[in-house]
């Protein structure tokens, strides 16, 4: 598919576009085409063949190569495409049309290349990082100067997720002042959450403190609320509780639970869940404004339901920590109001009906440990209630798991029928009630429990920097559009990675390799002291060592290493990527290896040895089913 790439060259301009198909190569190894426009038409100082050479070399570093027969023209001449080839501008919202001759074979062993390539320059950017973080850890003290006497350029960076958690572990506190604000106090690594919501994991055992990651930024306890890119600040609203501790949320969540302790888009809406005490209570607001010299958006995603209607009263979300203590204690209170000796055995089976919406990867990996806990463990302290126990998954596409291969998906489909989960594909939820749940083809479930895992929306700080900055409303987007150096266009100082942000030309997924990549990316780039106002990051004065060469920042790109997934009764999937080979993987062995890389992932050792020691105590004694 023909894409729109800004050409991001500081002199290619004054009336001049690079028009013509570029035929390029990602570097992983996918192909496109892509069409070349300038950012900006009306820079001065306009030297054609200098910007030639620089596109040229930008699009090495990116691992495309231009087209033969590419030309400069000036913006009046008349472009040497055909009419109906023009180049997409943003917001057009349509896609321009195939190149006019397809582009030239590529070699395989070029690509390969390209991807081992990658693979070195992020094993030289992991040194840097440790010989930094090394020098940090021992040789930090606390200079608030840097070395020129001046006071240092202040970095915010909104949310503690994987973009957040990133960037603090690996930025140079010597030459930023770095401010974190975030209404969560922890990093939290939610590929773990469906375990921890049945029991498999401590909730704790995900979690890092921030400030553990890196004691040397600021922390607030705060939510973001607007960015003012014309003032360069943010603004901050924070909750106080009635013991003196802050929590974040807006005015009408006075009373409220938090912000920080539910899924953001249905906090204030679940008191039939809720589980606070009094002391939680918020008894005031606390607003101020955080002024930046650089600002990093990684506030992820929100839940989204689709509007549909009920789902945000009724149904249980798995996103934050306090959803999945929710949803490990209405398992267990479902069990014991079942065991009630008046209950009867219709509301039985109604009860002990647990709903999944969603067939990706978080919906099937609940339904799976879901299976896990009514084998192992209800079994032995419900056994009596088991032949009234169902499990649905609810799926509105015709496939689950669509980001594996189809035969991956197929094996996952027969493992879940296997493990007599009912998985019913093309379902679309319509409406949801506290008891029962509406299909569109008419089909009404009595439930007991409804967990919904299917899509993610815009947090509402994104959506409302996106109406602020005329440049984004034209994109049309619900995320944060980013050029290649993850730079929000429109807004100058700031950036956006992870789930919140999106290229145009190379959309990826909303995933946690993607957020943490990205958040390495920019802490790289800053440290590195690129010009971040130039076209193309550059830098003129600096030393060249062997780890760190270029002149020009490279572009961000994502490297992949593939796709895992826990399917139920201790298999999982794989579908390892490397370059242009993938190799797929499924079973009993596929289950260790998701084993050892989640707890190789972890960001500390201490989370590796907790989650370790979580694992062998639910293999020995089980799931705890005790209820707070
Ligand atoms: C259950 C589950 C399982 C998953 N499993 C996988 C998996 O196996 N593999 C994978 O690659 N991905 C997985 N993902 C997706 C992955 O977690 C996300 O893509 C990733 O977390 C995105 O990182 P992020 O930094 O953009 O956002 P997040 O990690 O969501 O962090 C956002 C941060 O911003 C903070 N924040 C929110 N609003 C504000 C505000 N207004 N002001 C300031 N701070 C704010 C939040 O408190 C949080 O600290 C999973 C997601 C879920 C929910």
């Amino acid at each position: 598919m023909p894409l729109l790439y800004g050409a991001s060259c500081s002199d290619m301009d004054e009336g001049y576009l690079i028009t013509g198909f570029v035929s390029s190569v990602h570097a992983l190894g996918r192909q496109r085409q892509v069409p070349l426009v300038s950012r900006k038409p009306n820079t001065p100082n306009f030297r054609p063949q200098r910007s030639a050479r620089v596109v040229q070399r930008t699009h090495k570093l990116r691992g495309l190569r231009l087209c033969e027969g590419e030309r400069l023209v000036k913006t009046d001449e008349k472009p040497a495409v055909q009419p109906d080839t023009q180049p997409l501008k943003p917001g057009d919202g349509k896609e321009s049309p195939a190149p006019p001759s397809p582009p030239p074979p590529v070699e395989t062993r070029g690509r390969r290349r390209t991807y081992l390539g990658l693979v070195w320059d992020r094993t030289l950017d992991t040194f840097e990082d440790a010989l930094l973080h090394l020098r940090r850890q021992f040789f930090w003290q606390g200079e608030f100067l840097s070395s020129s006497g001046r006071p240092k350029p202040r970095l915010v960076i909104l949310g503690t997720g994987w973009v957040g958690h990133a960037m603090v572990k690996i930025i140079d506190i010597d030459k930023y002042e770095v401010i974190v604000i975030s209404p969560r106090n922890y990093f939290l690594f939610q590929p773990m959450l469906p375990s921890s919501a049945l029991g498999i994991v401590e909730f704790r055992s995900c979690c890092e403190p921030i400030l553990r990651a890196n004691p040397f930024i600021i922390y607030y306890e705060a939510e973001a609320v607007g960015v003012d890119i014309q003032r360069r600040v943010v603004k901050c609203r924070a909750k106080v509780r009635r013991r003196g501790a802050l929590s974040v949320g807006s005015e009408s969540d006075v009373g409220a639970p938090s912000l920080a302790e539910t899924s953001q888009d249905v906090h204030a809406l679940q008191p039939r869940f809720s589980t606070k005490s009094n002391t939680d209570e918020i008894i005031g607001i606390r607003e101020f404004e955080v002024p930046y010299t650089y600002c990093v958006v990684g506030v992820g995603s929100a839940v989204n339901t689709f509007n549909t209607p009920g789902a945000k009263e009724n149904c249980f979300f798995l996103k934050e920590i306090p959803d999945a203590r929710k949803i490990r204690s209405e398992v267990v209170r479902i069990f014991e109001e079942a065991n009630l000796p008046e209950t009867s055995d219709e509301e039985r089976s109604r009860l002990l009906h647990f709903v999944v919406v969603g067939g990706g990867p978080t919906g099937v990996e609940f339904a799976g440990e879901l299976h896990d806990f009514l084998v192992e463990d209800a079994v032995k302290y419900y056994k009596k209630l088991l032949k009234y126990v169902q499990v649905t998954l609810l799926q509105s596409g015709q496939s689950i798991l669509t980001q594996f291969d189809k035969s991956l998906q197929d094996r996952a489909l027969q493992n879940l029928r296997d493990a007599e989960i009912n998985v019913r594909t093309g379902s679309r939820v319509v409406r949801i009630t506290e008891t029962e749940i509406y299909l569109q083809d008419g089909a009404v479930i009595p439930y007991g429990m409804c967990v919904w895992a299917a899509g993610v929306g815009p947090q509402k700080l994104v959506t409302d920097l996106i109406e602020s900055i005329p440049a984004q409303t034209t994109f049309k987007k619900r995320q944060l559009v980013v050029d290649d150096w993850l730079r929000v266009i429109g807004a100058e100082g700031v950036f956006a990675a992870g789930d919140c942000a999106t290229n145009l030309h190379e959309p990826l997924p909303a995933t946690a390799q993607v957020a943490g990549q990205q958040g390495a990316y920019l802490a790289r780039l800053l440290n590195r002291e690129y010009c971040l106002d130039c076209d193309i990051p550059e830098r003129t004065e600096y030393t060249r060592t062997w780890i760190d060469r270029a002149r020009f920042a490279k572009p961000f790109q994502f490297l992949s290493f593939g796709l895992l997934a826990y399917i139920g009764r201790e298999r999982a999937m794989a579908q390892i990527e490397m370059g242009d080979t993938s190799v797929k993987l499924s079973g009993t062995l596929t289950y260790l290896i998701w084993r050892s890389v989640y707890a190789v992932k972890q960001v500390s050792m201490r989370n590796r040895i907790l989650i370790t020691f979580d694992w062998i105590k639910a293999a020995i004694f089980g799931r705890d089913i005790s209820q707070f």
